[in-house]
């Protein structure tokens, strides 16, 4: 039976069951969905989940890649977080951000407890869009200057100044939203601005250009450089070495605040509890969201060092949300610590990492002609897809959509069609399953993608 007619104009069917056929319908009939062009889209319908698999409302199982918007970190259901919600609902569902309540300092002092040292208080957020805007607005009050520093290659989130500090072509339709926000290039040597021969001169290169905006912007008007730790969905960018310790260098010779966006990285995605710990750097203010408690309940926020929480001593901080440090979202965020400290997540990140994925992606990329790099760490990789490796053109063009984004489609389709759930991001295959897939599921995720590269091996000149 034909429902509806796909975009390359075969009839397609809503599924098997009722229940699949309702779900989609109504989705497609009244679910207006974001960053998407409502006629060309056809989400996968869920039904439930459990650790990193879920499932179709007609039974087909997937294995999860991408751990949802990379904050599934515990996985589907996590019994620990589940529970830790239901008791919370069952004694106190919510209560406004100006009450002092167990839950929400328990988690402030456990996140303050393992940030960097000087670290203060929380600030919490709903997300990671409104964390960012939050540690903008406390950069800008405790300098007295107005202007960012935010690099190109990076998401920061969808409202006003996140999206405007964002650098990818995902904040062109949105025009410019906060008049103050500058762009530069961080290190990237795959595809680098700066010709440059090794990761040390990246680095080099990349700090120059970074002090040279800095002095034509005016040092004095510049109240924070804020940086994706490691560049998430715009490529899984780790930092050249040195990158990160010389950008707190410029901060501190010219008086500007250092805020790293941990929102995708945070939590032990690289088997850090902050990925800034594994590159011996001390921010101003960090943001984070996702992982704190694996998005089962929306939360966000800010650590704040002690010179910044000071600022506000006296005088009031100007910001706030109704659903600020919700209690349900923070009491998944105190299990969040208690499971990482029983389960060894960071342990079993790093080990998982360096002796399974990494090895087995570098494999691929002496197998396929289309692997033009691979890079990353922890549980967090990406594998550029090229048409041609000397040229490293990409598989898709940076920003494709419809008919330019075919070869990367049919990768993504093959990978559905053998049951994982993949992330991708233009020409990119980013690999970012839950912290406690087991490490037969992650062999058999890599055995699909590895099947999957075919298809981009195909597109190969
Ligand atoms: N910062 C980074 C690095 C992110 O990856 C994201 C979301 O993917 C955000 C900020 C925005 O977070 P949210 O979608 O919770 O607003």
């Amino acid at each position: 039976m034909s429902d509806y007619i796909d975009l390359n104009g075969a009839e397609q069917s809503f599924g098997d069951t009722e229940a699949q056929r309702e779900v989609r319908a109504n989705d497609r009939q009244y679910v207006f969905h974001s960053w998407s062009a409502q006629n060309k889209i056809d989400p996968l319908p869920i039904s439930k989940g459990e650790g990193a698999r879920f499932w179709d409302y007609d039974g087909n199982e997937y294995l999860d890649f991408s751990s949802q918007l990379v904050n599934l970190n515990l996985g589907h259901q996590h019994p620990g977080l589940v529970k830790a919600i239901q008791e919370q609902a069952g004694r106190l569902a919510t209560i406004q951000p100006s009450i002092a309540n167990d839950v929400r300092g328990e988690l402030a002092k456990r996140i303050v407890e393992h940030s960097f040292e000087g670290a203060r208080s929380v600030f919490f957020t709903n997300g990671g869009a409104d964390a960012n805007e939050y540690a903008i607005r406390m950069a800008r009050h405790h300098t007295g200057r107005q202007k960012v520093l935010a690099r190109y290659r990076s998401y920061h989130g969808s409202t006003a100044t996140a999206i405007t500090m964002t650098g990818d072509p995902r904040r062109w339709a949105n025009g410019v939203l906060d008049a103050n926000v500058v762009h530069f290039f961080g290190p990237y040597q795959y595809r680098s601005e700066f010709f440059s021969e090794t990761p040390e001169q990246e680095t080099e290169r990349a700090l120059a250009h970074l002090e040279h905006t800095i002095q034509l912007e005016g040092p004095d008007t510049i109240a924070a450089i804020i940086l994706e730790t490691v560049t998430g969905t715009n490529g899984v960018l780790v930092p050249t070495p040195g990158y990160l310790a010389g950008v707190r260098a410029l901060c501190d010779k010219y008086g500007i605040l250092m805020i790293c966006d941990e929102v995708m990285v945070g939590f032990g995605r690289i088997g850090e509890w902050f990925a800034y710990q594994a590159f011996d750097v001390t921010p101003d203010l960090v943001t984070f969201a996702k992982g704190v408690n694996s998005g089962y309940v929306p939360l966000g926020g800010v650590v704040i060092s002690e010179a910044i929480h000071d600022t506000f001593g006296d005088r009031a901080f100007p910001g706030g949300l109704t659903y600020s440090g919700h209690p349900l979202a923070c009491a998944a965020g105190v299990a969040t610590f208690d499971i990482f400290e029983d389960e060894k997540i960071l342990e079993r990140v790093r080990d998982l990492g360096e002796r399974v994925v990494e090895p087995r992606l570098r494999e691929m990329a002496e197998k396929h002609p289309s692997v033009g790099e691979v890079r990353g760490r922890g549980l967090f990789w990406a594998m550029e897809l090229v048409l041609d490796r000397e040229t490293r053109e990409p598989l898709v063009p940076y920003n494709a959509a419809g008919e330019a984004a075919a070869p990367m489609n049919a990768v993504v389709a093959a990978c559905k069609n053998a049951g994982l759930f993949p992330f991708v991001h233009f020409n990119r295959m980013q690999i970012a399953p839950p912290l406690i897939t087991s490490e037969e599921d992650l062999i058999k995720g890599l055995d699909i993608i590895d099947e999957a590269l075919t298809v981009a091996d195909g597109y190969y000149t």
